[in-house]
This record gives structure tokens, sequence and C-alpha cells, in this order.
């Protein structure tokens, strides 16, 4: 089986993207803020909107399943209060599971949090507990900067974010670290931020020591890993000097890479230098970089094609990759995937 565990609900019906700038509009004039039933979207226009989009695709690039979250980039912590976040990311979870009921074979839901700058995390449980316990949300995405590009909140290590490992720990559910717009003009969204938040909640993960509180605790880093597999070796000798354990006992028993790099050498990069047990197939599609490589001819972002490609990987490797590390990582996802007979 072929698992995507990085997708996002990018095509959701425009109604969605209308109700949310009239939320927008509302912070600053309440009498105009949109009640959540106002929103009408139907089984068919999500039919639409996945058959003709990610599906398509997936039937065309040959893969199965796709691990499916809200928009990373419309999650946009940092817009209005708790309250605005709350209302929105119980909107755009609800989709995910609704699309994970229409196509059960093909997307397993994942969940964004009500997060909002300087709000203390434990406000995010029962929408998580909502998800896992009602939804199937099988992960989380966790925004370590819901500030959008300011970084304002404490590290990843940091006590303050405990709240939400514990129920983690208690779920078996691992976070995708993922951030979301950047309103910070020095960092365009996709092409800096992103690759910025995976590398730094990295070095994070080194300079404390979180994984002997929690030594369960699971974290995804998107983005083929930021700059941390091209930089490998600045990682290990920063921590050396920093007299942390080797890498291997530190991070890498709890940590692990997808594949959404989209170029051959990258991924090959990444396969070269990170254990195959650390990584996991996805494409992120359809997301920030839509395009056809002029060079290979194939969408950037048809990743299963690089992998396929490798000769650094055996068959043996490809599996684990595509499959095995993802139902291994996921625990409720395997689970899932076995009552399907799968
Ligand atoms: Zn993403």
């Amino acid at each position: 089986m072929i698992i995507d565990c990085h997708g996002h609900y990018t095509t959701a019906p425009k109604q969605l993207e209308e109700w949310r700038n009239k939320q927008i509009a509302g912070i600053k004039d309440p009498s105009v803020m949109p009640k959540p039933a106002e929103l009408k979207i139907s089984d068919d226009d999500i039919r639409e909107t996945i058959v003709n989009n990610q599906l398509r695709l997936m039937k065309e690039r040959g893969n199965d399943l796709t691990l499916f979250s809200p928009r990373a980039s419309f999650m946009a912590h940092h817009i209005g209060d708790f309250q605005v976040s709350s209302t929105w990311a119980a909107i755009c979870n609800e989709l995910c599971f609704r699309v994970s009921q229409l196509f059960p074979e093909h997307f397993v839901p994942v969940a964004m949090l009500p997060q909002s700058p300087g709000v203390d995390p434990k406000t995010c449980i029962p929408e998580l507990v909502k998800c896992v316990e009602q939804y199937g949300c099988v992960g989380i995405n966790l925004n370590p900067d819901p500030s959008g590009g300011h970084w304002k909140e404490p590290p990843l290590t940091d006590r303050h974010w405990y709240p939400i490992y514990e129920k983690m720990v208690e779920y078996d559910i691992p976070a995708m670290i993922h951030v979301s717009t950047s309103c910070n003009p020095a960092f365009h969204t996709t092409g800096a931020h992103y690759l910025n938040a995976d590398t730094t909640a990295f070095m994070q993960l080194i300079q404390g020591d979180l994984f002997k509180d929690f030594p369960t605790l699971r974290f995804l880093i998107p983005h083929g890993g930021g700059a941390v597999p091209y930089h490998w070796g600045r990682f290990r000798g920063l921590a050396q000097e920093m007299k942390r354990p080797l890498l291997d006992t530190h991070v890498m028993n709890n940590v692990f890479f997808d594949t959404c790099v989209y170029h051959q050498p990258g991924i090959d990069l990444l396969n070269t230098v990170i254990p195959v047990k650390n990584v996991l197939f996805a494409s992120e599609m359809i997301g920030a970089v839509r395009g056809i490589d002029p060079t290979t001819g194939h969408y950037y972002d048809d990743t299963k094609k690089y992998i396929d490609a490798s000769k650094i990987l055996s068959p043996e490797d490809k599996h684990q990759i595509f499959e095995a590390n993802t139902r291994r990582v996921f625990p409720r996802l395997d689970a899932r995937l076995k009552q399907q007979g799968r």
C-alpha cells in the first residue's frame, strides 16, 4: 500500500473561504460575525472537490491513501483570539472528517488545533479529544509558532506544551510540526517559513531533553526535515559540542521526516543521510508547489516517482517508507486499516 502521510484539504469548497472572510471581518465588527451554521457545504460539494483533485491525482500516481488535515496556510492561528481559532478549527476538522466518511478507503483525518498566540495550549485539548474520539483522527498538526512568523512561543521542549504531549501519549498519536501562514513579510510562507520551522523544531529538540520526559512521543517533521538532512554534520557537531547524547538515541527514536522534497537529488540526499526507519512517504499534494518540472515533464510534487527511481533504497526500504513506517508511527491508522482488512 502507498500511504501519503501529508495531505491538506487545499481544495475545499469556496464557501469555506467566504465564511472565513466573514469571520475575520467579524473580529472588528461583531455585528457581521457569522455563525458556524451559516456555512452550507453539501456532501456533493465535498465529493466534487476531492474526486476532481486529490483523488484524481492519487489514482494517476498510484497513491492509495492520504492522511488528510485542514489546509495548513488557512489555519492562520495569528488571526483573532482563541474563540476565533476554536470555531475555525472545529469547522475545518469537521470537513476533513466528512471527507474521510465519504472516501473511507482513501482519506484518514488528521486534526488541526485551535491554537492562538500567547494562549495556554491546554485550551486545545477539548478539540483534540473530539477529533480523536469522534472523528477518528490518527494524528495532529502542531504549530510551534502560532504568531505566524514572529516566534513568540517557548521552544517545543518547554513545559508550556506538555498538556498537548500528555494527550498525545495517552492516545498514542504523533504530531506533525506544521506552521501556518507567515504574516511577517521577511518570510515567504511555503518557501521560507515552513522550511525554517522544520529546521528550528529539530534544533529545539536537540537542545532540550523532551524525550526523557516523554519516551514514546513522536514528531513528524515535514518537507524532508527542512535543512536538517543537508546539514546533518552541523547538527551532529553542535550536539557533540553541547555535550548532548548522540542524535541516534537523543532524538531519532522520536523524530521522523517526510518525503515532501521535490526533486530526485533532494530525495536521494534524504535517504543517504537519514535512516530508512525515520522516513515516511508524503507528497503534500495539492499544496505549495503545483507545477510541472520542465526538466522531467512530471509534477514536482509527484514524490512517489523519486522513491520508485531511488537507487539507494532496496525494495524492502521502499516498503518501509511507503507503508510500514507510517503504520508504526500512526498506530491508530494501523488499527483502522486492520479493521478494513488492509
Ligand atoms: Zn503541509
